[in-house]
């Protein structure tokens, strides 16, 4: 039967983005004779816009019934004003809960043809490859009770809870070990247990899988010194597994140490190893509709796509090398342009990965 992928382009520099990994993917497809099929749907302001929530129904049971969902980014300045409970966001978070996307994969490679484009200096982040796991559907940010009450004296106090069941630290870290074992075999297990009970909990289950994974060389680290090191010495790490909270502060460093947000693919995935991927940048307001936006997240999206939900390796690999033939020819969107290369839009630039994947 063939494999069902659902596009969801959304809003902003979404449909750009989106339209040119649907090239290189349509390109891919014809050319190993691939038996994937491709629909469409609305999410965020455009389905507003067009149907008056952010996540209708029928786009609902479409990305139930497919395989892999690819997603441009959604929200923007025209729905600022819409009520909170139908805002764009509430559509990409009803579809993370409703799918139960519950491991995010965020590498972070910096790929040696922008080492210039960092923050730090080159010789730390050239050839980094870091791929950081983060549970996304627990932890302090759903964990209740939860609120702002006013105490005795009359001083409110706001308060959150941070939970984590074995069950949730389980599956979390067998996405992690997995991982490592398809990548360079190491794992870093990020938490603070000297502090918190709940990583305490957390470090004794992955000690535990550590078990049954032999070939992944466990360790353990806390978040404090985990940050530090991410900015020290970024190449020391293989994956990183971590909750909710200290995922989502660390990925975002971590993504700033490649240089661009326009090169950064993502993965949500659910038990079966279904999965959204997303580019980790917005909607850019300010520069859609104006075939500025670089459009490689999108596609690198696109091969983790391959990779991780229709188990085509090689396919992810191929779109990757498309990607890296692409910068070495010296093709540069706005965002990572250096002298010295050649400036090009969205659409050139997904016309150069497209032209490269039919060849090599
Ligand atoms: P953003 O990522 O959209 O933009 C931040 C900056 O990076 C902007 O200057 C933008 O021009 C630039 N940029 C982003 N992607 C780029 C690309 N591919 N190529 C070149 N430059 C790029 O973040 P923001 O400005 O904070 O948010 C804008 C809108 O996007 C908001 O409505 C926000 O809620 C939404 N948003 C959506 C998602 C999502 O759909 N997953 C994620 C983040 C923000």
């Amino acid at each position: 039967m063939s494999q069902q992928i659902l596009l969801l382009p959304g809003d902003g520099i979404g449909p750009e983005v989106i339209r040119e990994a649907q090239k290189v993917l349509t390109k891919v497809i014809s050319r190993f004779n691939l038996d994937i099929q491709m629909g469409s749907a609305l999410l965020g302001g455009a389905a507003i816009d067009a149907e008056g929530v952010p996540l209708p129904e029928s786009t609902m049971q479409k990305a139930k019934a497919a395989d892999a969902i690819l997603l441009g980014a959604v929200g923007g300045p025209k729905w600022d004003e819409v009520d909170r409970a139908i805002r764009p966001e509430k559509g990409l978070l009803g579809l993370r809960s409703g799918l139960q996307l519950f491991a995010n994969l965020r590498p972070a490679v910096t790929f040696s043809q922008l080492a210039d484009a960092s923050s730090l200096k080159k010789e730390l982040v050239a050839g980094l490859d870091i791929l950081i796991v983060r549970e996304l559907t627990g932890g302090i940010y759903f964990g209740e009770p939860r609120g702002i009450r006013v105490l005795e004296n009359g001083e409110r106090q706001g308060y959150n809870t941070y939970v984590y069941s074995e069950s949730e630290i389980e599956r979390i870290g067998r996405v992690a070990f997995e991982a490592a074992q398809s990548r360079g075999g190491r794992l870093c297990s990020v938490d603070k247990a000297n502090v918190l009970e709940v990583t305490v909990l957390w470090r004794e289950v992955m000690d535990r899988l550590a078990a049954e994974y032999p070939d992944v060389e466990l360790s353990h680290m806390y978040v404090n010194n985990a940050a530090m090191q991410l900015i020290r010495a970024p190449k020391q790490f293989d994956v990183m597994v971590t909750g909710n909270m200290f995922g989502d502060i660390l990925s975002d460093a971590a993504a700033m140490l490649t240089g661009s947000i326009g090169m950064l693919p993502s993965a949500s995935m659910d038990i079966n190893g279904k999965g959204m991927y997303e580019p980790c940048h917005g909607s850019a307001p300010d520069i859609a509709g104006q075939n500025k936006a670089n459009p490689l997240a999108a596609i690198l999206s696109a091969a983790m796509m391959m990779r991780y939900s229709l188990g085509l390796e090689e396919i992810a690999c191929t779109i990757e090398k498309a990607v890296e033939q692409a910068l070495d020819d010296g093709y540069r969107t706005v965002d990572i342009y250096t002298q010295g290369h050649q400036q090009v839009n969205t659409i050139e630039m997904g016309d150069a990965v497209t032209r490269i994947v039919a060849t090599i």
